[in-house]
């Protein structure tokens, strides 16, 4: 069996950040450097990658399975980590929200469909987390193809 020998090591320090976004491979580089450089996290969170990232946490009426299966994840890493700061990113081109019904958004324009489900879930997480500290961005790329990410405001 291969055995890999890999120079990091085994994070010992607590984490109180819990960060979700989506699989797309597309972004992956670009948000680890926008984490650990622009955001200082120095690789020291937890992470839900799912497509779609945090509109998993939406989806009541539309997928309660998965939403219940999001909010369980999200719950257990939350109280168990005794988390204090979420950090929710929606990006560009989402293939997730491509198959989405119309009818769970009022807008037609993916980007406002994305911002508003942010709005959504940072609204119920005020309810039952109120002392979580919640950030929203959006992440897209520029005429270069690098990565840009614009933090959401309320
Ligand atoms: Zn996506």
């Amino acid at each position: 069996m291969a055995s890999y020998q890999i120079s990091s090591k085994v994070n010992r320090a607590e984490t109180d950040v819990l960060v979700v976004y989506c699989s797309d491979h597309r972004f992956q580089a670009g948000l680890y450097e926008f984490l650990n450089l622009a955001l200082n996290l120095n690789e020291n969170y937890d992470l839900l990658v799912l497509p779609g990232g945090p509109q998993c946490l939406t989806l009541m009426e539309y997928l309660p399975k998965f939403s219940w299966a999001g909010w369980k994840w999200f719950r257990f890493l939350v109280e168990k980590h005794e988390l204090k700061r979420l950090i929710l990113i929606a990006h560009q081109d989402c293939g997730w929200y491509k198959e989405l019904p119309f009818h769970l958004h009022a807008s037609s324009e993916p980007r406002h469909r994305q911002e508003v489900d942010l709005h959504r879930v940072k609204q119920a997480l005020a309810k039952d987390f109120p002392e979580l500290h919640v950030e929203l961005y959006y992440a897209g790329w520029d005429a270069n193809d690098r990565v840009t990410v614009e933090a959401i405001s309320a």
